[in-house]
């Protein structure tokens, strides 16, 4: 039989993230006598995605916000199949936790010349309510984090990656935690009264992935081994702008953070064009899964296009087949016909958005579409005036 050790401790924290740095000191201040013991793939406060985060933090604390709005923000976000009571849960916690973090755990986040917290514009917000530090704040969250954990004195198990449950001798219970030591590969077991599992998911099936390099999903399928269920596994969150810097480097995947497009930073397609606004009437501050799906349409549009128009071949070179008149006609004839019915339709409603004649047209590409309004405004036969976050359609 393969040597192991054996540790004692009554509470066993996986992952060392917010969530596992959060529960260890809740833990502690709860009833101090707890021998607590974090377990860690990567070093205490130098791993995981927790430290990676730019962006911030979204809370409801600032004069005109409340958290019903943050609530709603979260649920449209969510299309309406959000848990309610999980996201009710989380806009309201997130205000006392806010308070914590700064004056009990002593996080510095950045301020208003007033002294009020500064909040920045992040997608999918009625109200710009992300909190942050610059655009380092996980770093920051994380710092003092481990320097509260450190300060009580919770054990560590750190480069030591957890790869199995085991029940106890009646098979109902968990008896502990088996893992594996990175640096020299000796195996320890770890007895606890309770296991708390803080690591996270994973995105290492993906090609191009942000997350830290040590979350690979392994921690859900230790649970998954022992029966347990997991859930809403599809809701994978794919964030829309990152870095790619090509072969031969390590850069490639990394985030280019979404206050970038909240303080007013655009997407442009391949040619050059603004695109956003004719998905989304919060143009480049509509929600990540929104933005994503736009980046990938405007890409295969672009593709298609290519494919479409090929480059044309010289006089001399060109082949003598015609295409059949007839077929040219009908071609021509249905481009026409579409282009009088979106006159007819920018007539019957002067002012409707562009989003809104796409979904009266709802069968017919939106690339096609949006490539016929501009050729018409061009041509002046209407006008498309920028309004808001929206182009509106006039009739000439
Ligand atoms: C680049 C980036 C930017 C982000 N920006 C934002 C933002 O601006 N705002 C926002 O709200 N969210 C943001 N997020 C999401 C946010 O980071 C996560 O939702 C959050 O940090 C998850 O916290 P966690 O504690 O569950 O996991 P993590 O912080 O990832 O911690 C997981 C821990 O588990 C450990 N671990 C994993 N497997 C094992 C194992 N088998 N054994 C032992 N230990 C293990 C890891 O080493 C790590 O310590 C961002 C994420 C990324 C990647």
């Amino acid at each position: 039989m393969t040597a192991y050790k054996t540790i004692e401790t009554d509470i066993l924290i996986l992952g060392s993230g917010g969530a596992g740095l959060m529960a260890a000191i809740h833990a502690h201040d709860a009833n101090p006598d707890l021998d607590i013991t974090i377990a860690v793939k990567g070093l205490l406060g130098k791993c995981g995605c927790t430290r990676m985060v730019q962006g911030g933090y979204n809370v409801a604390i600032a004069e005109g916000d409340s958290i019903e709005r943050h609530f709603m923000d979260s649920i449209e976000g969510g299309k309406w199949i959000n848990n309610q009571d999980l996201s009710w849960r989380l806009v309201v916690e997130a205000v006392k936790c806010i308070a914590k973090l700064e004056n009990q755990f002593g996080c510095f986040f950045d301020r208003n010349p007033d002294g009020t917290v500064h909040q920045k514009a992040f997608a999918g917000q009625t109200f710009d309510r992300t909190v942050h530090k610059g655009d380092l704040t996980g770093i920051e969250i994380i710092n003092r984090l481990a320097e509260q954990v450190w300060s009580r004195g919770i054990n560590r198990l750190e480069e030591h990656r957890a790869i199995a449950f085991v029940r106890d001798t009646s098979n109902t219970r968990l008896a502990g935690v088996v893992l594996i030591n990175m640096r020299d590969g000796s195996f320890t077991f770890v007895k606890a009264k309770a296991v708390l599992l803080g690591t996270g998911g994973g995105p290492t099936m993906y090609r191009y992935h942000t997350p830290s390099g040590e979350k690979t999903c392994d921690g859900m399928v230790m649970a998954l081994r022992q029966g347990l269920s997991l859930r809403d596994m599809e809701m994978v969150q794919f964030h829309p702008t990152g870095l790619l810097a090509g072969k031969g480097t390590r850069l490639t995947g990394t985030v280019l953070e979404e206050g970038l497009r909240g303080a007013g930073g655009h997407l442009l397609n391949g040619e050059g064009e603004r695109f956003m606004l004719d998905y989304d009437e919060r143009g480049e501050r509509a929600t990540r899964d929104i933005v994503s799906r736009s980046i990938e349409r405007e890409i295969r549009a672009t593709q298609q296009r290519r494919v479409d128009e090929p480059e044309l071949p010289k006089a001399s070179e060109a082949p003598t087949v015609e295409t059949p008149v007839v077929e040219q006609d009908s071609q021509l004839n249905a481009a026409e016909n579409l282009l009088e019915d979106l006159l007819a339709t920018v007539r019957e409603t002067p002012g409707l958005t562009q989003l809104e004649l796409y979904r009266h047209f709802a069968d017919r590409d939106r690339r096609e579409l949006q490539k016929m309004l501009r050729e018409l405004d061009r041509q002046g036969r209407l006008r498309r005036e920028k309004k808001g976050s929206s182009y509106r359609l006039f009739p000439l």
